[in-house]
């Protein structure tokens, strides 16, 4: 699949109404709710952390993980199965089955999606049902699930309503409850569930000492499955084997904390086929659950992939679907964006795992390298380092999105992302501002946005003008700077990105910088974190750590007497705070000057919206310039979660922020209500207001 075909359908989720306001109400809903129950039970974050090293052990030697599961398993009276791939599973199915049409109940599973079980069991002429709520309105929808938890968080209930009119005959009211709705299908089930042969579900966990199965969930529909039909079957990823049966139920523990279900309503453990030693003692099995047990381990390029070192990362995933909630690309087209069962920053990975890398490499352009999945995923999957790597390979074999194919050209012929010739890089700096040289405390690197972008020139010109003020040495490159290399790192051109650390340390070495300021985080984050790597170890700083560190000192004054007045929020850049942790220094600067009344936006700090500009979409457009204008896109729902917020000025600390937000304020006609300023403009403001500048 080509990029080209990806982006136009995801632009055709962003054009469809319906989508976009069932993806808005779900994700809202499901946000706070993860929230809510991490403040409730913040042990689960302790737990999750325990659970990453438990996952990491069982990767590093997977197949005696499965060796040990497949022994005990089987010593519980179950039957056990290795499957190496989607047709082995299939037959080995159909074989449990048999030949006789046979009334099938499922629970949710994404195993079962990957080997299109229900697809092959209707073909087979066995009535199937999805008895999962959400799953059971993919399948009368016929469409794909949109969420790995919640599968139809997509679908309006006007939309739901309709549904279940054409389906099951029934009149349902336009304006029927979210209750009314639930009700009309679980009635529907009930009788399924007493007909059916078989039930089949996957599983969260299984705990390889003893050969037990958990399942969570809240629906009870599992409780069903595993108990009336007289065959259940499990189909299970290999990589939900953990060492213990306590490692199972803490496992199964923060995968609902994570998804925003703790505590769950149903933990179903399942140890074998069901006994009684009621009458002398004697042991009788097959009771009043399943007479027969079948579990099925899947490999599935699972193991393959195990002894890979970036796609490992993506095996230690419990599947909780919070990554999905917090990335701003998911947001806005949900798993259309991935793969034919995985989407959003989890399906990167997944989908390199089960179908192959090539279609994820496609995929893998799209993620903005924003970080939110890896940092609020609870085994700290580093899904936009995946993305990273697979963009690397494609890159390798030249298969580029054409702008930003031209934008890498335009950074190695002329040094920077426009193609602009280097001579106009100071321009907006005129005689005022100080050049570096040899001896002055502070280089002040400006970057490309702040050289060349007019909006962005104001910010880098107001940082410039309080540096002075503040009496610090300092001076700018000018014609001399290069770009930091930060987009060809965030792209994974790993080669361009060398070749502009390299041409940038031999300068800052041949006027023996020590210490560097930069306007921007992208800056800040290559030069902090990478240059080392080709031996340019520098003092760096972004700059709104070191106009904190001067107001602190004393060397910016505020004037009480001349209060600022104004409402402000400040939006955290991703490449400040995800990538380098640094929160406290810009809201330290906003609230010690006077009269600002500081609003935390509800998405702040690791949780903060991405402002969709990463990976070089400040430069290219959003999505690598191939994707839609919409008010679904990160820039319009930061900019109108702040105007909802009551907000007067957004402050940002990054000039691709200033330029995504000023370009959604104009798209939502909030330029009367709403400013976009960089911190250094509203330090600027607060000084001028005080006539100190
Ligand atoms: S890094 Fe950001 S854009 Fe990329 S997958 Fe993660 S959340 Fe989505
Ligand atoms: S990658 Fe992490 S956040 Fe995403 S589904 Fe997996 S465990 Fe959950």
């Amino acid at each position: 699949m080509e990029i080209e075909e990806i982006a136009n359908e995801m632009i055709r989720m962003q054009k469809d109404s319906v989508i976009q306001a069932g993806l808005r109400r779900s994700i809202d809903n499901f946000f706070r709710s993860i929230n809510n129950v991490l403040k409730n039970y913040s042990m689960l974050i302790e737990i999750a952390e325990y659970i990453r090293s438990v996952r990491e052990k069982v990767l590093g030697d997977l197949e005696y993980y499965i060796d040990k599961a497949i022994k005990s398993i089987s010593a519980t009276g179950a039957h056990v199965y290795f499957a190496k791939d989607s047709n082995s599973a299939l037959e080995i199915i159909d074989r449990i089955i048999g030949d006789k049409k046979r009334v099938i109940v499922k629970a949710k599973s994404m195993v079962t999606e990957e080997i299109m079980l229900r697809e092959h069991l209707i073909e087979r002429g066995h009535e199937v049902y999805e008895t999962d709520i959400g799953e059971f309105l993919i399948q009368i929808s016929k469409g794909k699930p949109m969420h790995v938890i919640v599968p139809a968080l997509h679908l309006s209930k006007e939309y739901i309503a309709d549904l279940l009119r054409l389906y099951l005959g029934l009149t349902i009211n336009n304006n029927a409850s979210h209750e009314e709705l639930v009700s009309h299908i679980r009635d529907f089930l009930k009788e399924k569930f007493l007909r059916a042969d078989v039930g089949i579900s996957g599983a969260n966990a299984i705990a390889a000492d003893t050969g037990s199965i958990f399942l969570v969930h809240n629906e009870g529909n599992i409780n069903e499955i595993a108990a009336l039909p007289p065959i259940y079957i499990v189909v299970a990823g290999v990589e939900k084997i953990v060492p213990t049966f306590r490692d199972a139920f803490l496992q199964v523990m923060v995968q609902s904390g994570y998804a925003g279900l703790y505590p769950p309503t149903y933990v179903n453990i399942i140890t074998g086929i069901s006994s009684t030693a009621d009458i002398e003692y004697h042991r009788v099995y097959g009771v009043h659950g399943a007479k027969e047990i079948h579990v099925i381990l899947y490999d599935g390029g699972r193991i393959r992939a195990s002894k890979d070192p970036i796609l490992m990362e993506q095996l230690r995933c419990i599947k909780c679907g919070r990554c999905q909630i917090s990335c701003p690309i998911w947001g806005i087209c949900g798993n259309i964006w991935g793969g034919r069962i995985y989407g959003g920053p989890m399906g990167v990975g997944w989908t390199a795992i089960t179908e192959g890398v090539e279609i994820s490499e496609t995929i893998s352009w799209f993620c903005l390298l924003c970080n939110a999945c890896k940092e609020l995923c609870p085994v700290k999957v580093n899904s936009a380092g995946i993305s990273r790597m697979l963009r690397s390979r494609s890159i390798e074999k030249g298969k580029v999105p054409p702008k930003i194919r031209d934008m890498l050209e335009n950074i190695y012929k002329y040094g920077n992302p426009f193609g602009l010739p280097r001579a106009k890089r100071s321009e907006w700096a005129g005689n005022s501002i100080p050049r570096f040289k040899r001896g002055m405390e502070v280089l002040y690197y400006v970057g490309d946005m702040g050289s060349f972008h007019p909006r962005a020139q104001l910010a880098a010109k107001s940082l410039a003008e309080i540096l002075l003020l503040s009496n610090v040495s300092y001076g700018i490159l000018g014609e001399e700077e290069y770009c930091s290399g930060s987009e060809a790192y965030e792209i994974g051109e790993t080669g361009l990105f060398e070749e502009m650390a390299k041409r940038n340390i031999e300068i800052f070495r041949a006027l023996d910088v020590k210490k560097i300021i930069t306007l921007s985080p992208h800056s800040y984050n290559v030069m902090k974190n990478f240059y080392g790597d080709y031996g340019g170890k520098f003092d760096v700083k972004h700059y709104t750590q070191f106009l904190w560190h001067l107001i602190k000192d004393g060397r910016i004054k505020f004037d009480s007497e001349t209060p600022l007045n104004k409402t402000i929020a400040y939006h955290d850049p991703c490449f400040l705070g995800r990538w380098n942790g640094e929160y406290e220094a810009p809201r330290n600067i906003l609230k010690s000057i006077p009269g600002v009344h500081f609003v935390e936006l509800e998405r702040g700090r690791e949780n903060s919206l991405c402002c969709g500009g990463g990976s070089g979409n400040c430069y290219v457009g959003f999505g690598c310039g191939l994707l839609f204008e919409s008010g679904s896109n990160p820039n319009r729902m930061r900019v109108k979660e702040a105007y909802n917020a009551g907000v007067e000025i957004l402050a940002v600390a990054c000039p691709s922020c200033l330029i995504m937000f000023d370009e959604a304020v104009k798209a939502e006609g909030l330029e009367n209500d709403l400013a976009i300023m960089d911190i250094s403009e509203v330090v600027k403001l607060a000084l001028q207001k005080a006539k100190r500048l």
